[in-house]
C-alpha cells in the first residue's frame, strides 16, 4: 500500500524530470570522497557503488543512505555486479591495486590494466553511451587503457590529470599573494606526475597576467622561485600520503567539479587528460595527457588554444614521450 494516494492523471517523475545516473567504481578513500562531494552537490539521481569487496562496499552505501536526512534525495545503490551501473550517464573509475612495498611503477601498471580488463568492458557493455571519468592511477595510461578498451570515442574517455596539480597550484598562488583561489587562473598540464608542466606564462589573477605584471611593475622574480613552487605541486601527494596514508578531500571536489561540468554541460575548461595527438605539436602516438579541454554533456568538446612559450611546448612533449615510453611496454 503506498503511504499517499496518488492524484489523479499526475504525470510520473520520469516524464516530468531527466534522470541522471552516476557509477562509482571502487569504493575506496577516493571513491568514497567522490560519492560523499557528488552527493551534496545534487548532481545525480541515483549514484552506484561498485567494489570487488561485498561487505566494505555494503557498508559504505548503508553510511551514506543514513545521512539521507540531511541531503538532497538521491537513490544509492551498491553491488559487486556491474549490471546496478545500466544507463549510468557517467562512470567514475578509482578501483586500483596499491603499490606494494619495492614494487615498481612499472609492475603496479600491469596490475591495473588486468583490473581495467575486469572493470571497463562490463562498464560499455551496460552503458553503451556512458562518458568514462578516470582517476585511478597511472591516470594518463589508465586512460588511453579505458579508451582502448572500451572502444568509445575518444570525446568520452577522460582522465582527472592534472585537475588536482592545478587546484593545488592555484591554492599555494593564491596563498602567496593572499587573494581568492578561485580567482588564480593557472594550469598545470602533461603528465599527472613528476614529468607535468606548469603553464606560468598565462597565470592571471583576477584577468592581470601575472608573469608581465611582474615584468612591468620591474619586480624581480627568480625562476627557481617559480621551480620550488611547481615542485611543492608535484610533491603535494607524496606529502599527503605519507602523513595521513592517502589523498581524498581534494580529489574528492576535483572530480565532482568534473562530473557537475560534464553533467550539467557547463563547457568549463579543465586541465584534464583527453587524446592529446594533434595539440601542441604533440604527434608521436596516441597518448592521453593533460590539457585545457572545454567539458560539457558531450564529454570532450574541445581543446584550448592557450599560448605556450618554446620552453613550456618543449616540456609538454617530453611528458608525452615520458607517457608514451611507459605505454609502449603494455602491448595493448
Ligand atoms: P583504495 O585502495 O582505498 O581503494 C581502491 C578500491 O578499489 C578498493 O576499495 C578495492 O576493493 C577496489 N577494487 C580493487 N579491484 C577492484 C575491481 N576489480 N573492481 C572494483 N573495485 C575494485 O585506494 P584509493 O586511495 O581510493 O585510490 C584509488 C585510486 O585513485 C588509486 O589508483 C590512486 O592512485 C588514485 N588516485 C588518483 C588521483 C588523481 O589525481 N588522479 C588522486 C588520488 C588517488
Amino acid at each position: 500500500q503506498a503511504f499517499f494516494k496518488p492524484i489523479s492523471g499526475a504525470a510520473s517523475p520520469s516524464s516530468t524530470k531527466r534522470h541522471t545516473k552516476i557509477s562509482v567504481i571502487g569504493a575506496g578513500n577516493v571513491g568514497m570522497a567522490i560519492a560523499q562531494t557528488i552527493l551534496t552537490q545534487d548532481l545525480a539521481d541515483e549514484l552506484v557503488l561498485v567494489d570487488a569487496k561485498p561487505e566494505k562496499l555494503r557498508g559504505e552505501m548503508l553510511d551514506l543512505q543514513h545521512a539521507a536526512a540531511f541531503l538532497p534525495r538521491t537513490k544509492i545503490i551498491a553491488d559487486v555486479d556491474y549490471a546496478v551501473t545500466h544507463g549510468s550517464d557517467l562512470c567514475i573509475v578509482t578501483a586500483g591495486a596499491r603499490q606494494i612495498l619495492g614494487e615498481s611503477r612499472l609492475n603496479l601498471l600491469h596490475r591495473n590494466v588486468a583490473l581495467f580488463r575486469n572493470v571497463i568492458p562490463p562498464l560499455a557493455k551496460y552503458s553503451p553511451d556512458t562518458i568514462l571519468l578516470i582517476v585511478s592511477n597511472p591516470v594518463d595510461i589508465l586512460t588511453y587503457v579505458a579508451w582502448k578498451l572500451s572502444g568509445f570515442p575518444s570525446s568520452r574517455v577522460v582522465g582527472s590529470g592534472t585537475n588536482l596539480d592545478s587546484s593545488r597550484f592555484r591554492f599555494l598562488i593564491a596563498d602567496h599573494l593572499d587573494v581568492n583561489a578561485q580567482d588564480v587562473q593557472a594550469y598545470i598540464v602533461g603528465e599527472h606526475g613528476d614529468s607535468s608542466v606548469a603553464l606560468w606564462s598565462s597565470i592571471s589573477v583576477g584577468g592581470v597576467p601575472v608573469l608581465s605584471f611582474l615584468d612591468k611593475q620591474e619586480i624581480a622574480y627568480e625562476k627557481e622561485t617559480l621551480e620550488s613552487i611547481h615542485k611543492v605541486v608535484i610533491d603535494s601527494a607524496y606529502e599527503v600520503i605519507s602523513l595521513k596514508g592517502y589523498t581524498s578531500w581534494a580529489i574528492g571536489y576535483s572530480v565532482a567539479a568534473l562530473a557537475w561540468s560534464i553533467l550539467r554541460d557547463q563547457r568549463k575548461i579543465h586541465p584534464v587528460s583527453v587524446l592529446a595527438k594533434g595539440f601542441y605539436g604533440v604527434d608521436g602516438g596516441d597518448v592521453f595527457l593533460s590539457l585545457p579541454a572545454q567539458l560539457g554533456r558531450g564529454g570532450v568538446l574541445g581543446v584550448t588554444n592557450v599560448h605556450l612559450t618554446d620552453e613550456e611546448t618543449q616540456r609538454l612533449r617530453d611528458s608525452a614521450n615520458t607517457i608514451l615510453e611507459q605505454q609502449s611496454q603494455l602491448g595493448l
